[in-house]
């Protein structure tokens, strides 16, 4: 072996060793929540197409295209029983009947999530509005947006599509 291929052989290696450092590194977040106790939640994550069977065309709109429903058109935005809201693509519990409240917007709004891990969010400046998207953090599915006049306690209005969540009452 000459100088020159002793030397692409290391610089092979050496890409080959970063590249998969790289890769692990990201593949770890991007495969498992960990929770503020250090539990970790495997991540719930499948095909466009696997999601096209599961969903029906709307709720595939707004989970996954990110679409809206209707304002006063979702099953949920005048509901007052007590339970569990959670993401109706793959079941994580998002919201609690506890910290729903009247609006007046016309989708199911809440001032604080059931954990600070199972929703992720992200600037939206689509339209030119500034605004922050709310999706469920299992999933990845969109859920709505987090706005900062809500009620007390915590100021935060999460305004959310009917159509991404799944009602559990309270036994
Ligand atoms: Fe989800």
């Amino acid at each position: 072996m000459n100088h020159f291929q002793m030397l692409s052989t290391c610089l092979g290696m050496f890409l080959f060793i970063t590249c998969n450092q790289a890769q692990s590194t990201q593949s770890v977040s991007d495969k498992v929540i960990v929770t503020p106790q250090g539990d970790t939640i495997q991540k719930v994550i499948k095909s466009e197409a696997e999601w096209k069977l599961e969903l029906t065309d709307f709720e595939y709109f707004v989970l996954r295209e990110a679409g809206t429903e209707r304002a006063f058109t979702g099953a949920f935005w005048n509901k007052k029983e007590k339970g569990t809201y959670v993401c109706r693509a793959c079941g994580f519990p998002l919201f609690s009947s506890d910290t729903k409240f009247k609006s007046g917007t016309g989708w199911p709004s809440f001032y604080q999530p059931v954990n600070k891990y199972c929703i992720a969010d992200k600037k939206d400046n689509k339209y030119g509005w500034d605004r922050t998207e709310v999706r469920c953090a299992r999933c990845g599915g969109h859920l709505g947006h987090v706005f900062p006049d809500g009620p007390k306690p915590t100021g935060l209005r999460y305004c959310i599509n009917s159509a991404s969540l799944k009602f559990v009452e309270k036994e």
